[in-house]
């Protein structure tokens, strides 16, 4: 009877806070697809997770073989109950890299945890959903995929993939990007941001109508405090999220951008189809010392912004909207994932 909600990452970060307020709100039961399960033991532990209606599966995304395996399980955990929601949240991010880290399939790790992995679990968990009466499937974008933005076309490297020459031919060592051109791990990050929301559109036009699930990219906002910048230099950890907070207005906390995922799973407005969710009081508001001076930036700790109310559908760049170059992603992902 509960709702079966399938999120990648629950042992940190927004998959965690996420998983709170899902169990929080005793309608779901979350499987929570991890690749560290002993990790996920200790902090299902600390945070007090309902285990009753929580279950950790083992799943590490830099792994092809480990997300059939994962998808195997699930099938069986589920028996003849669909899968209500999926949620493609985990990542990793390395943008100081001098060189690519590879994983045991020979694609770039960022890459293949990030976006690879997510297209060809998506495409095994599909068809468990066409049975629910509400399914959601959601990619967690960023703004960086989305060039509109200050935080996605305003900073350097901008994700762009060019005409995804890399990835025709495969995308692996020493091939690292998809537009074949030399590695750069910031941008790589933002290239599979920008992937998985192109992703999330081709999957609304070619399933929405078919099977009834929704599909969606949302930006929770930068989560500055976020383990996510466990790459940067330590200096940059210190100072970003009061950069973030003051400066640009974008901050959010981590319980907040839980409580933004959440919403998208679990509000009736979000069965929409095809749409980029994204929450006022992130970076397109409040910049500034006008923001400062109103206080308590962090939304949701008091901040301006909060709430189910500041939600809204968020245009797409015209990079996540080339219906062209969607199309030759589609293919040659299925190519490089074997998902098709
Ligand atoms: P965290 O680093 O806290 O969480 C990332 C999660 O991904 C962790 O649970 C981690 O597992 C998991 N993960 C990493 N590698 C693998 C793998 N190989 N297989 C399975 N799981 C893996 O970051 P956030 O919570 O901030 O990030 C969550 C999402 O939000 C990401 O998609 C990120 O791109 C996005 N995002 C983040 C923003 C931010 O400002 N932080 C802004 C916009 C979007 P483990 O716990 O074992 O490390």
């Amino acid at each position: 009877d509960k709702k079966l909600v399938v999120i990648t990452g629950t042992s940190s970060g927004l998959g965690k806070h996420t998983t709170k307020a899902l169990l929080q709100a005793n309608d779901y039961h979350v499987i929570g697809a991890v690749r560290d399960l002993e990790k996920m033991k200790l902090v299902a532990e600390l945070e007090g997770f309902d285990m009753e209606r929580f279950t950790a599966m083992e799943l590490d995304l830099a792994s092809f073989e480990s997300v059939k395996k994962f998808t195997e399980e699930l099938e069986k955990f589920r028996g003849d109950r669909p899968i209500d929601r999926l949620v493609c949240n985990a990542a990793v991010y390395q943008p100081t890299l001098a060189y690519p880290k590879w994983t045991v399939d020979g694609h770039e790790q960022q890459l293949q945890i990030n976006y690879l992995s997510h297209f060809l679990l998506t495409s095994k968990v599909m068809p468990m959903m066409t049975d629910s009466s509400d399914a959601r499937v959601v990619m967690i974008g960023s703004v960086t995929g989305n060039d509109n933005t200050v935080g996605g076309g305003g900073v350097y490297p901008i994700a762009d993939l060019k005409d995804l020459d890399g990835l025709e031919l495969g995308c692996k060592k020493p091939i690292a990007m998809m537009d074949g051109y030399n590695f750069n791990g910031a941008k790589m990050y933002k290239d599979t941001k920008l992937a998985l929301m192109m992703t999330s559109n081709m999957l609304h036009e070619r399933f929405h109508r078919s099977t009834g699930i929704a599909f969606s990219s949302i930006y929770p906002g930068c989560i500055a405090e976020s383990p996510l910048f466990r790459e940067k230099r330590p200096w940059f950890r210190k100072y970003f999220p009061i950069f973030m907070k003051y400066i640009t207005g974008g901050f959010v906390g981590e319980q907040e951008a839980g409580t933004r995922l959440f919403q998208v799973l679990h509000d009736p407005k979000c069965t929409k189809s095809g749409v980029y969710w994204s929450w006022n009081g992130g970076p397109r508001e409040g910049r500034g010392m006008e923001a400062m001076e109103k206080g308590g930036q962090i939304v949701g700790a008091g901040g301006a912004g909060g709430g189910w109310e500041s939600i809204f559908e968020n245009d797409q760049s015209d990079k996540v909207l080339n219906k062209d170059l969607v199309q030759k992603l589609w293919q040659s992902t299925n190519e490089v994932t074997g998902a098709e």
